[in-house]
């Protein structure tokens, strides 16, 4: 049967007479052959489309959904299932060639798409742009979430180290003695580095050592977020708290926002491992 002589509204090169049948049996009977599917889905989705038969149209965009779209035939489906206005099948095409971009955009389908219809191959370029960028900007969240982490672990090992002292260094052990492995505070290792560092840099200025400031950062990120600094054992806590009293506008605002950001940060995971448990973050004391 050609498509001409029985659907003029929609100009499709041809429909099999083997379709037609299958059709057909559908009609009478709402039973088809898997194999018959197979070979003509898409003959199907237009024929259930232009003599509407929504449940065959359903049963097409399923198992289209569920297995029957491929490389080759995902650019075909996506044109008819908008001639057909079958939109779940429409954002299923456009999801599954975004996501299998690489080969379906050197795929025969995509070739004719270009020449027959340059708007679309536009349109799915834009897809793939928004999901790549969507892609990029989901994985800086998650580096920065990763850093913030890592300055709360820090927060919660500094005042492990200040408060309770920490078997590998503080205030009763302030030597690594040997064959002694590290404490179960996930930043303890990084902070110890880093303050065994602090405590003998000739340099110890604020900016005047990479390590040094990066600690007197830690220590006044810490004496942010201490409610406590008359009775604090962390060093400069009171210090910090008074020069806060005469910090500009602009610094306020800095610290006020990675304060919030650390904690929401440790908030999130708190969420998440309701749900499965996550891996602690040592303190990289090369990041920040
Ligand atoms: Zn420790
Ligand atoms: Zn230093
Ligand atoms: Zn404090």
């Amino acid at each position: 049967m050609r498509a001409k002589d029985r659907i003029p509204c929609i100009r499709i090169p041809g429909v099999p007479s083997e379709a037609v049948r299958t059709f057909v049996r559908f009609l009478y009977s709402s039973c088809y052959e898997k194999e018959a599917m197979k070979r003509f889905v898409l003959h199907l989705l237009v024929l259930s489309h232009t003599f509407s038969v929504p449940s065959l149209k359903r049963v097409c965009s399923e198992h289209l959904e569920h297995g029957l779209l491929t490389m080759e035939n995902v650019i075909d489906a996506l044109q008819l299932a908008r001639m057909c206005d079958a939109s779940r099948l429409e954002l299923l095409c456009i999801r599954f060639i975004v996501n299998n971009f690489k080969s379906i955009s050197t795929s025969e389908g995509w070739k004719v798409m270009r020449k027959t219809d340059p708007q679309l191959e536009q349109e799915l370029l834009e897809y793939v742009v928004e999901a790549d960028s969507r892609k990029q900007e989901k994985t800086k969240r998650i580096e920065e979430r990763k850093i913030y982490l890592q300055l709360y672990d820090a927060m919660e090992a500094l005042m492990h180290i200040c408060k309770d002292g920490c078997r590998n260094i503080g205030p009763h052990d302030k030597v690594l003695k040997g064959g002694e492995g590290a404490c179960n505070f996930p930043a303890c290792k990084g902070l110890e580095l880093l303050v065994r560092h602090f405590s003998s840099c000739k340099v110890r200025v604020p900016g005047g050592c990479t390590h040094c400031k990066r600690m007197w950062q830690l220590l006044e990120l810490h004496s942010r977020m201490c409610g406590e600094p008359d009775v604090c054992k962390v060093p400069l806590c009171k210090h910090f708290k008074e020069k806060m009293k005469q910090q500009s506008k602009k610094d306020e605002v800095k610290w006020n926002l990675l304060v919030s950001k650390v904690m929401a940060a440790k908030a999130t995971v708190n969420s998440l491992s309701k749900f499965k448990a996550s891996g602690p973050y040592g303190i990289n004391i090369n990041t920040w």
